[in-house]
């Protein structure tokens, strides 16, 4: 049974455990990161995470700041403003239309998107080239025993890591928040998300679209083109009976379903990828550390899709990590310091999504009034608009 030595052990190499390796590496500390799931090549590939993540404004000052950026730039999609459309009944009618721009904030852009599985291709690329990073996928976090001066970890292929801090990355479901003994609050909202990518006869113009009806929301994010043609990824909010009649659907069907629930804001949409469907869910750990752990990530905090909130909040507690940690980067000061700062924002923003979802997903009648009338004075009011955009570009104060 082999058994080694680190600095710090990442349990999770999904986007936020491979940017966490790579923060913590860029900080000088040795990093062994562990994932029973490689990361996938192609699209094509039955593993792939078809999902895309706009990343916004502070994710790339910190891809910057750790070497990052110049990598996955060039997947890169610029958004460069939100549209949200609210509607009614079905087929829907638009009863408003408003868009943000980020020039109101002195911004050329509110961020980028890319498909999910190609940053976590290239973020694995970027960590087998640092020497002070032992990379080891195919394998994963097995068991965890943690004493006041370190924590010992099993791997399921036997052997054992001595970390003097383990960084819990693994997800809604983290093998690390319940072997450290931390429980979670979850609630459910009988909704799934349905997620596919698609052409479409009219061009995006770099415009994202959040579009509101019963069962939730319906979300345009623009990608580069397909062989010609615009294309955007989709993520579609449901009650879980009508994802899983969308999910059941032959492909052109589920298009033309696609292209009424959009109200034609991008013309005929056709599918160009598998659908998935995820459940959507609010679940926040119970505390963000334990004793040598620190929860980041999904393992700390899953939010509904909106607002491109999840993996952008994952980043803060990134970037707070890398500025809490001491030369012990398990020492209980540390931690305690990452978990304050963390802990208050992950609260606020769960219960405001949770609201927004609740809200966006309405179809009764004052609801939906209120709903219009919310969007009209948030957009028109330029102080609450500019407010709130800063809000949702991650701002804490
Ligand atoms: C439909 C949808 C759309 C979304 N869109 C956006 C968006 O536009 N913007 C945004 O910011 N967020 C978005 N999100 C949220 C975002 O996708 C998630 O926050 C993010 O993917 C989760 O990242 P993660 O690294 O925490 O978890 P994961 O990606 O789930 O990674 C966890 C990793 O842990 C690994 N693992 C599991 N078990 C073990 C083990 N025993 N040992 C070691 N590793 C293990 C898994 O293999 C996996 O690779 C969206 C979410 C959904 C559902």
């Amino acid at each position: 049974m082999t058994r080694t030595d680190t600095d710090i052990l990442v349990s999770g190499g999904g986007i936020a455990g491979l940017v966490a390796a790579a923060g913590l590496a860029h900080r000088g500390f040795r990093v062994c990161v562990v994932d029973p799931v490689p990361p996938v090549q192609t699209e094509e590939d039955p593993e792939a995470d078809l999902r895309s993540t706009a990343f916004l404004q502070p994710a790339r000052a910190l891809f910057e700041r750790l070497g990052l950026w110049e990598a996955l730039s060039p997947e890169a999609t610029p958004l460069r403003a939100l549209r949200v459309i609210d509607t009614q009944g079905w087929p829907p009618q638009e009863r408003i239309r408003r868009q943000f721009e980020p020039a109101d904030l002195g911004e050329p852009t509110f961020g980028w998107n890319i498909a999910n599985w190609r940053s976590r291709a290239v973020l694995a690329r970027h960590l087998e080239g640092l020497e002070n990073v032992d990379l080891r996928l195919g394998v994963g976090f097995a068991a965890l025993l943690t004493r006041t001066a370190g924590a010992v970890v099993t791997l399921t292929d036997g052997s054992r890591v001595d970390a003097k801090l383990v960084v819990a990355a693994d997800g809604r479901n983290s093998p690390v928040r319940e072997a450290a003994g931390i429980g979670a609050h979850s609630r459910t909202y009988g909704q799934s998300a349905i997620v596919f990518s698609v052409a479409h006869d009219l061009p995006h113009d770099d415009v994202s679209t959040e579009i509101y009806n019963a069962g939730g929301a319906f979300t345009t994010v623009p990608l580069n083109d397909h062989e010609g043609r615009p294309a955007s990824a989709i993520v579609w909010m449901n009650d879980n009976a009508r994802s899983a009649e969308l999910a059941a659907m032959s492909p052109e069907a589920c298009g033309a379903e696609a292209t009424l629930r959009s109200v034609g804001v991008l013309g005929q949409m056709r599918l160009l990828t598998p659908r998935r469907v995820w459940p959507v869910i609010t679940r926040t750990a119970d505390r963000l550390t334990a004793r040598r752990t620190v929860l980041i990530a999904e393992a700390a905090h899953v939010l509904p899709p909106i607002g491109a909130q999840g993996l952008n909040t994952s980043l803060h507690d990134v970037a707070t990590l890398l500025d809490c940690l001491g030369e012990d980067p398990g020492a209980p000061e540390g931690l305690e310091r990452h978990a304050r700062i963390r802990g208050r924002d992950v609260t606020v923003r769960a219960g405001v999504i949770d609201l927004f979802n609740r809200v966006c997903r309405s179809d009764f009648d004052a609801v939906v009034r209120l709903r219009s009338a919310g969007l009209r004075a948030v957009h028109d009011i330029a102080p609450i608009r500019r407010g709130v955009m800063r809000a949702g570009l991650g701002a804490t104060d």
